[in-house]
């Protein structure tokens, strides 16, 4: 049923101009909205556009228009729930009220019209027209609920249509997570906020060496403790305090008592709100590569150990050179002939250029003249490297006054060699030495010391210049 709230709700279907007037303004006295029209063609015409609830109508319109009015409202579709109120406003008496209500009016008023009894049919007619409005809006409020209803409906629909893709998802999750833990690589563990291992592949049984039954919801601290455990390097402690990622590497005894190291990888765990719920950890055995390592590792230090030369300067190392030494001056000792003599020297203000140009820079000074004392002794001769930036040419065979030659050599080449630590600069450096030959009643210690002695007075005397005693 159409329920339309019109603009006029009150159509006046008069030709007598006065009547209209007095009714409309009782119409409207009573708070209701009025249209006037004054004939029944035009009155159809209001009727159709307002749906008004109360129809006055004139029974002395022309033509009979009143009964036609009144019949072509009772058929149209809104008819029957429309009051209309049959008026005569002169000859009363003639309303002929049989027709009138067969022809579908549901009052007639057999008085003139004037104020208080067109009031009074109002009033009566205005009943129904209450009734009326009370079902539409029942109506009205039933077809809201229904809409309401509809609406639940679909929402609840679509919910469940939501729930099942949902669960369908969470069932396919379930199966890659399966498969995952059953064929990564290695052990891996899903552990909760409060240390619970949820979940875990058949390889982490085996490193903890643990049941199915033992390795369920127990701490992980319980299943596979490890050195990380109650120290702040726990990685679910890190992961708590805001670590997207924690590498660690522990050791652990296996069965036989061998070293078994692993390598754990602890990544947070979030729920679907970003919520921390714990961490999944991913455990390698790395015991292959460290042990290797290490023999790797042992290996270097051993070469390093046997090895006679300096890698910098390719000089002989101090180690080297005391062998060498001590080799040279038994043989000198033992034999009273032939001469031997020592060589010490000393970079000057090296220290400086390696503040100012760095270290790096400082280092190719060294490289070079570990290259000017090669090219400047015999092969019968040995260069050294003593310490940092002091070398040492043990000369056999060599009286001092012949080796400060040697000396000499070594200090122009090394003045001549071009330095340039930076674009477009050239520097060059010096070096400072000191000169000595064996004496019968040396130890290897006196030796040195005097030749260090002698290098001391080289650069106390200006540097960049040799002494010999
Ligand atoms: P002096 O003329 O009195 O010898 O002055 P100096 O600045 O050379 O003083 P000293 O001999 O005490 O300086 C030693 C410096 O040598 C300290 C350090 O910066 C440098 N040095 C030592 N070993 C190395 C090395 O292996 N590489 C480099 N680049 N520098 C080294
Ligand atoms: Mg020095
Ligand atoms: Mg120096």
């Amino acid at each position: 049923m159409p329920a339309q709230i019109t603009a006029a709700q009150v159509l006046i279907v008069e030709d007598d101009p006065e009547a209209s007037r007095v009714m409309g303004e009782v119409v409207r006295a009573s708070g209701l909205t009025a249209r006037v029209c004054g004939s029944a063609e035009a009155g159809w015409d209001a009727f159709a556009a307002d749906l008004p609830y109360l129809v006055v109508v004139e029974w002395h319109l022309p033509e009979a228009g009143c009964l036609a009015l009144c019949r072509r409202i009772k058929a149209s579709p809104d008819g029957p729930y429309r009051t209309i109120l049959v008026v005569a406003n002169h000859d009363p008496q003639h309303i002929r009220p049989e027709e009138a209500l067969k022809a579908g009016a549901s009052f007639c008023m057999n008085q003139t019209v004037s104020h208080p009894t067109f009031g009074g049919w109002l009033e009566i007619a205005r009943r129904g027209m209450d009734g009326l409005i009370a079902g539409e809006s029942a109506v009205a409020k039933l077809e809201q609920y229904r809409r309401e209803m509809e609406d639940v409906n679909a929402q609840l629909e679509e919910s469940i249509e939501r729930a099942n893709q949902m669960a369908m998802e969470a069932e396919r999750a379930y199966i890659e997570i399966n498969q995952i833990f059953k064929t990564v690589a290695g052990g891996i563990a899903l552990i909760n906020n409060d240390c619970e291992v949820l979940r875990h592949n058949e390889t982490f049984r085996l490193m903890a060496g643990v049941s199915a039954s033992e390795a369920k919801s127990r701490k992980c601290h319980q299943v596979f403790h490890s050195s990380l455990c109650d120290t702040p390097d726990c990685p679910l402690t890190k992961i708590k305090n805001g670590a997207k990622r924690v590498e660690s590497q522990i050791e652990k005894s296996g069965p036989g008592g061998e070293t078994i190291y692993y390598h754990i990888v602890s990544t947070p765990f979030r729920g679907l709100a970003g919520e921390l719920l714990g961490m999944v950890e991913h455990i390698s055995d790395i015991t292959t590569r460290v042990l290797v390592e290490n023999a790797l590792k042992e290996s270097e230090a051993r070469y390093k150990e046997l090895s006679i030369v300096d890698e910098l300067t390719g000089l002989f190392n101090k180690r080297h050179f005391n062998e060498i030494l001590r080799y040279e001056s038994d043989r000198t000792r033992r034999y009273k002939h032939p001469p031997l003599s020592l060589v010490i020297m000393d970079i000057d203000n090296f220290k400086h250029y390696n503040d100012t140009y760095g270290h790096a820079e400082g280092d190719k000074v060294l490289a070079a003249i570990g290259q000017i004392i090669t090219q400047s002794i015999r092969n019968v001769d040995s260069g050294n490297r003593y310490g940092g930036e002091e070398f040492t040419v043990i000369l056999p065979a060599t009286p001092g006054r012949d080796a400060t030659v040697v000396a000499e050599r070594i200090r122009t080449n090394f003045e001549a060699y071009d330095f340039y630590p930076r674009p477009g600069e050239k520097v060059n450096k010096t070096i400072s030495l000191g000169v000595t030959e064996f004496r019968p009643d040396d130890t290897l210690e006196s030796l040195i010391k005097r030749a260090d002695a002698n290098l001391y007075r080289a650069k106390s005397s200006g540097k960049n210049c040799y002494f010999l005693d």
